[in-house]
């Protein structure tokens, strides 16, 4: 049957009568078409009717809109919005249950048999490196650890043990590595290693996400960051930035930067310390330099540093370890002040 096969009724003085296409209307005597505006009137709807009965598919007419894959394309645009939401909840869940405070105690074997649970819980106490593997590790991965003296290098080793005790890991990912604990214990100790008090303890978890992830109110997609009594970090990016010790990133020890600041300027922000004493000096310096990095065309400072000044002192402590010379010659008193509250001197080591 043709595609126009439709019949339309035309009527003619007293008569009416029939025809089935555009063609046979086309062939009627002009007499029986009627006036200009009945003929584009069944004109119009013979090719509406065409353009209806058309085949979905396989049309050579580029002007043709092809509905067919306009609902393709917004099928798979609801699959992929459904995709994405389910994925974030179970991330939020995840992440929920990695910052309730009293987990309960998980073995590695008890983990394997529970291969449903999508984040790994490690409890820093039954973890039980020697001192050799960490030094391993820390050797291979960790700039800082590698220039330390031999007896240096013990007392980091003792002090990453001890960190590591005195938290409980969560992983968000099907499998962990001995590297995540010990190196990201590694970054704290390397930031404190000057200081007496070097645990943090206001922090009794460390989640290691396999990469970015996601955080809400308001949602943000993040490497790393400080909240409650967690330190949360991407693990794609913190071993990146320690694979690159020297461009003057690295999560790691921005993130530690932020838990210093948290442990002893905020958390208990009337009581007295000597980290908060210290840190008096650096806060004199710090906005003069705050200023001039934001007004400068040859930056040090990234444009995340010049959002706040907390943000201005994670990064200054990235510089502070990976371009210790260039920090200290472009800004002497900063880099002194730093000194002075982490007590320890990179661009000497
Ligand atoms: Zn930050």
């Amino acid at each position: 049957m043709p595609r126009d096969s439709v019949p339309v009724i035309l009527h003619y003085k007293d008569s009416a009568f029939t025809v089935y296409s555009l063609e046979e209307y086309n062939a009627l005597p002009d007499s029986l078409k009627g006036n200009e505006a009945q003929q584009y009137y069944i004109d119009s709807v013979y090719r509406s009717m065409e353009y209806v009965a058309a085949p979905a598919v396989a049309s050579d007419d580029e002007n043709t809109p092809d509905t067919s894959f306009f609902f393709l394309a917004l099928f798979v645009f609801i699959v992929f919005i459904i995709w994405s939401i389910y994925r974030a909840v179970q991330q939020f869940i995840a992440e929920q249950k990695a910052h309730a405070s009293v987990p309960s105690i998980e073995t590695e074997e008890s983990i394997q048999q529970e291969p449903a649970a999508s984040y790994l819980v490690y409890k820093g106490a039954s973890l039980r490196f020697s001192n050799e593997e960490i030094d391993k590790v820390c050797r291979k991965y960790n700039f800082y650890y590698q220039k330390l003296q031999t007896d240096q290098q013990l007392l980091f080793t003792d002090r990453v043990k001890q960190f590591i005790r005195s938290k409980d890991f969560y992983i968000c990912a099907a499998k962990g590595y001995k590297e995540m604990p010990i190196l990201i214990s590694a970054s704290a100790i390397q930031i404190t290693f000057g200081l007496k008090d070097f645990l943090l303890p206001h922090f009794a978890n460390i989640v290691i996400h396999p990469e970015e992830y996601f955080a809400y109110d308001p949602f943000r997609v993040l490497v790393g960051n400080v909240q409650g009594q967690s330190i949360s970090l991407s693990w794609k990016h913190f071993l990146h930035d320690y694979q690159h010790p020297h461009d003057g990133k690295n999560v790691g020890l921005h993130e530690m930067a932020h838990a210093l600041q948290v442990q002893y300027l905020f958390s208990k922000a009337k009581r007295s310390n000597s980290f908060k004493e210290d840190y008096a000096h650096y806060d004199r310096v710090d906005d003069v330099v705050l200023n001039a990095e934001r007004s400068s065309s040859n930056r040090l400072f990234d444009d995340n540093a010049l959002r706040n000044s907390n943000e201005f002192w994670a990064t200054a402590v990235e510089l502070f370890f990976e371009k210790p010379s260039e920090l200290c010659a472009q800004y002497p008193d900063l880099y002194k002040s730093m000194r002075l509250v982490l007590n320890q001197d990179p661009a000497a080591m």
